[in-house]
């Protein structure tokens, strides 16, 4: 890490609040030492909360991404040869270091991202400690396929790491979605590159120096920040990163998929969602309500899986919108950094305006406004030049505008009526994406129908984001291909190989 010239500014968690203080630079992690960027650029780092930079980070291009991969190449055979229990071991100590620096971590998340702090400290630095565990534990129950053909041979499947991979991630869980991704692919024995989201780059890099104070050997994560289309592009183009995983929007994964497609590399792809909320008349209307709030505006609604239109059949229509229009005003918009404020500010000025010009497109549409709207929400000096958005519920609008089909991304939710079953399927259906569904119902007949008829990868039955991280996950459609968690991360990080052994005494060839 280096220091720039000193200026007034203010890093929060660093120092007192107004101190004079110098900026930090936040530089690459490259064969186990933090180096500057080949290029010398730097992007601003902003607080979402109060509008201010208060760091820099490297603005890596293809050299810094080609220094990464020789360090990965290079640390492959040993890391790969290092047996599982090694591997775990180390794993083991970076969760630990993690957790015992929760506070830490969850500070620089939450300045980063303008998420509440209670939130980086109860779910996401949380997260990424099991994230390692859970990988890191995964390798030492490790199993393998053996089919006998009929009496004349045995087949069993060896899995081996790819090699060097390049991982690709969001800035609305930050480090939360970078160890889903850096856990499995290091367990199995590959090596990476990986590319954190340059608007929020901060936890990446304290997971680099956790890295070196864990052991973990040199080359093993590498850390290239900088532009999506500077660094992230030229990770993805890299001939010798035979596998890359994505996470992020469906425009960028489409662009992702057309560079790596013609060089057969091993993709996945973790993209948007517009998750429909279902709610029968005959739910737990209390229960329905409250996790449907939750589902709606947690992370300022920048959760991929949150149930941003929410569909309620016609008799519980009016006590549904009214107990949850009472329930949003009820949240509290506040600086992050202060207990018990509900929801932070927006990741950034572009997406704040992004989605208030989509609050915007609904009233166009014919939408009402119920609570919330186009009205930045002021919460306190500090924070006068944040990005705070109050939570906002629309209703009225026309069935297919593109308010209910295009993914927002913000603390914006639509709540429209059903007459039965067919068409609330139909409805929630009517998108090009198809990551996650909720449907509330206390009919179990009806539960196990709609969770198989709605295009989703994930189908919540009466609850909302309870996750096991042995679950496939992913999205249909325009929300991804692939799938991560347990086996499926495991299976995506390995090639498998199919070693047929003819068995003694009996020659005979089968045809192929
Ligand atoms: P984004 O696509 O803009 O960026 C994601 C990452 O890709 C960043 O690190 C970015 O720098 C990089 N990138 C951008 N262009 C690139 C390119 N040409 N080549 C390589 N890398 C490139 O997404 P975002 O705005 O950071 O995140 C929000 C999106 O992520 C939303 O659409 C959300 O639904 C999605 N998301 C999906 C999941 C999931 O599991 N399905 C989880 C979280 C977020």
């Amino acid at each position: 890490m280096t220091l720039s010239a000193p200026r007034r500014f203010r890093v929060p968690g660093q120092g007192p609040r107004g101190t004079l203080t110098r900026m930090q630079s936040i530089e690459h992690f490259i064969a186990g030492r933090f180096v500057p960027p080949a290029g010398g650029a730097y992007l601003d780092n902003v607080e979402p909360a109060t509008g201010r930079v208060y760091s820099r980070v490297a603005d890596g291009d293809a050299r810094d991404v080609e220094a990464a991969v020789q360090a990965a190449t290079a640390a492959f055979p040993a890391w790969s040869a290092t047996p599982a229990e090694a591997r775990c071991r180390v794993m083991l100590r970076i969760a630990d270091l993690i957790e015992s620096r929760l506070d830490e971590f969850a500070r620089a998340e939450s300045v980063d991202t303008g998420k509440p702090l209670s939130a980086a400290r109860g779910v996401d630095i949380p997260r990424a400690v099991k994230n390692l565990r859970f990988f890191a534990t995964a390798i030492l129950h490790e199993k393998s396929e053996l089919h006998v053909t009929d009496r004349e041979a045995i087949n069993y499947t060896l899995r081996r790491p790819r090699g060097v991979a390049g991982l690709i991630s969001p800035w609305n869980l930050p480090l939360y979605l970078l160890t889903w991704k850096v856990a499995p692919a290091i367990a199995t024995g590959n090596t990476a590159v990986a590319k954190p989201s340059e608007v929020t780059p901060m936890t990446a890099h304290l997971l680099a120096k956790v890295c070196v104070e864990a052991g973990l050997p040199p080359g093993v994560l590498n850390v290239v920040h900088g532009s999506g289309a500077g660094a992230g592009q030229a990770l993805v183009e890299h001939p010798r990163v035979a596998t890359i995983s994505f996470t992020g929007g469906t425009k960028t994964g489409r662009g992702i998929a057309a560079t790596a497609a013609p060089m057969f590399k091993k993709l996945s792809l973790e993209l948007g969602g517009k998750n429909p909320n279902v709610v029968f008349a005959d739910a737990d209307l209390d229960e329905a309500v409250a996790v449907s709030v939750r589902a709606a505006f947690s992370n300022q609604g920048q959760i991929c899986l949150c149930g941003s239109r929410i569909l309620v059949e016609r008799p519980a229509y009016a006590p549904f919108l009214e107990r949850f229009v009472a329930a949003t005003k009820a949240l509290k918009v506040g600086d992050p950094l202060e207990a018990g404020c509900d929801l932070g500010a927006l990741v950034s000025r572009s997406h704040f305006d992004k989605v208030r010009s989509c609050i915007r497109l609904a009233v166009e549409e014919g939408g009402r406004i119920e609570c919330g709207g186009d009205v930045p929400s002021g919460v306190n000096d500090r924070c006068a030049g944040g990005f705070f958005l109050p939570p906002t519920v629309i209703t009225g609008l026309p069935a297919g505008c593109r308010t209910d089909r295009e993914e927002i991304f913000g603390p914006v939710v639509t709540v429209r009526p059903f007459d039965d079953e067919a068409e609330a399927v139909a409805a929630a259906n009517d998108t090009d994406y198809g990551l996650s569904a909720t449907l509330w119902t206390r009919d179990l007949d009806r539960a196990h129908r709609v969770a198989d008829a709605l295009v989703a990868g994930t189908v919540w039955v009466n609850c909302w984001l309870v996750r096991d991280l042995r679950v496939p996950f992913g999205g249909m459609r325009h929300s991804g291909v692939g799938r991560e968690g347990g086996e499926e991360s495991l299976r995506f990080f390995t090639e498998p190989k199919n070693v047929c052994v003819r068995l003694r005494g009996d020659r005979r060839q089968g045809p192929g």
